[in-house]
């Protein structure tokens, strides 16, 4: 399997020469050079499997320069029932991903029931493995850097802590996420993480990690890398579950499922699109976003038009207050017929901070056949969504799932089994559902005195040379 870039004029790389970096040299998305296509006969037998057996299934297909054995044994050791243990009571954790039945037809993916408690930690975890793989094959060492207002950089670092060759520099704005944020991610005391607070916002954190990465001799020095969304792993890692999902609400691979996702940097919906053009019988990809509906937006009216900073609302659902979606392009790419220079010449425009208007375009037109619908939830939606699946079904659920699952039922068709993707637990978001309810979320066994432990980290002015510092410091040379 070979690795191409959006943009076209990166060479062409394998799996592992990807791994651990992130854009394409030219700017781009790496993508595979086509997709692979699973048989029938081939979706037959994967039905028997286990996830662990068809995550071995599914990437084996794109990791295609890791021996067989190899990937085997990192798979194996991911998805286990003792790594995807968080699942609310009755849930067979066994299954790794579990779907519960709202009601006959409509169901919940959990994909929330990893250390952090949401679904990056089914791709993160995978990360963790097969950087700790590659760098011990290359003798290599890396050092992430990444700023965080919660969720990514947890996933992070519960992927990481205690690997060998890693290090996690994390940088948080300074008492801006919630205490049980804080808790997990400080609560760590594993020598390899490093979380460090900044005095400001998010935006300043993240300006202090794009300065570093700017500077390519700093960069190079101290082997630092990143493990964003736009990380090729993390998509097709993210796309076993689209499978494992419709498994689980079919008999035959004669049926259609629909799957609702709630979407923010268009990452997980992405692999389900990669399921779909796969050959996974999806019928609909249902698009959520919250207020911050730019992707709502483009699959509505053809316009892709990023926000400011300014322009991003802060939400009841932040993991999806995004003001520009990162993997989007990987999208364009195949709409426009996997002609780099048309995304070329369309980024050209978002990089510039402009929009693109693919309204009249043959793209527009032949949309339909890619299945996207959307649709956008309100603070309101999502407190009505989560009282409503409470009262009716007895299932308590998170701001950013009800999100999915408000706009799910919106295109619910009848005879096609839909498939909500549950993005978080509601642990997670304790201030909202007691806004909805009137009374807290459970907590998966052995958090509940989280708040309590024993908490490290490093507190920064919001300057550069300080974490320059910091790092130089902490990475043996
Ligand atoms: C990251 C995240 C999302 C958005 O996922 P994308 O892949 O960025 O579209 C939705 N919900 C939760 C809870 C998340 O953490």
């Amino acid at each position: 399997m070979k690795y191409i870039s959006t943009r076209g004029n990166s060479p062409e790389k394998q799996f592992t020469e990807i791994l651990l970096g992130g854009l394409a040299p030219d700017g781009g998305l790496y993508l595979p050079g086509q997709y692979p296509q699973v048989t029938r006969v081939e979706l037959d037998t994967w039905r028997q499997l286990s996830y662990a057996d068809l995550a071995y299934a599914v990437l084996s297909k794109f990791a295609t320069d890791i021996p067989a054995a190899d990937l085997k044994a990192i798979v194996s050791k991911t998805y286990t029932a003792d790594v995807y243990h968080n699942a609310r009571s009755g849930s067979d954790t066994t299954q790794i991903t579990p779907l519960r039945t709202l009601e006959p037809g409509v169901y919940i993916l959990e994909l929330s029931n990893g250390p952090t408690l949401a679904f990056k930690d089914m791709a993160m975890q995978l990360l963790g493995n097969l950087f700790e793989y590659a760098l011990a094959k290359q003798h290599d060492e890396l050092n992430i850097l990444g700023a965080t207002s919660g969720d990514t950089g947890s996933a992070a670092e519960y992927a990481m802590r205690g690997k060998r060759g890693i290090r996690v520099f994390m940088l948080s704005p300074q008492g801006k996420m919630s205490a049980f944020q804080t808790a997990q991610m400080f609560s760590l005391q594993d020598p390899n993480i490093f979380n460090i607070a900044i005095k400001g916002v998010f935006d300043d954190a993240q300006d202090m990690v794009k300065a570093v990465s700017n500077d390519h001799a700093f960069k190079q020095k101290y082997k630092i890398g990143t493990v964003n969304s736009i990380n090729w792993a993390r998509v097709s890692a993210q796309i076993v579950y689209y499978f494992k999902g419709y498994f689980e609400a079919t008999k035959s691979g004669d049926e259609q499922v629909s799957f609702s996702v709630p979407s923010g940097n268009f990452g997980n919906i992405c692999a389900g699109h990669i399921a779909r053009m796969m050959g996974l019988p999806i019928k609909k990809l249902i698009l959520a976003t919250n207020e911050n509906n730019v992707l709502e937006e483009f699959f509505k009216t053809g316009v892709y038009r990023p926000r400011t900073t300014a322009e991003t609302a802060h939400t009841s659902s932040p993991s999806m207050d995004i003001s520009k979606a990162s993997n989007f392009e990987r999208f364009i790419f195949d709409l426009v017929g996997r002609d780099a220079a048309k995304v070329r010449e369309l980024w050209s425009k978002v990089d510039a901070g402009g929009a693109f208007d693919l309204r009249g375009t043959d793209f527009w037109k032949n949309i339909g056949q890619y299945g996207f619908v959307a649709g956008k939830s309100s603070h309101a939606d999502r407190l009505n969504t989560i009282r409503t699946v409470y009262k009716k079904y007895g299932v308590m659920v998170d701001t950013h799932t009800a999100d999915g699952i408000k706009v799910g039922l919106e295109y619910r068709e009848t005879g096609v089994p839909l498939v909500c993707l549950e993005t978080a637990l509601p642990a997670k978001f304790e201030d909202t559902i007691i806004e909805a309810l009137g009374r807290k979320p459970d907590r998966p066994a052995g958090m509940e005195g989280m708040e309590k432990l024993p908490q490290r980290s490093e507190v920064m002015e919001a300057d550069v040379t300080k974490l320059k510092a910091f790092v130089a410091a902490h990475v043996p040379q």
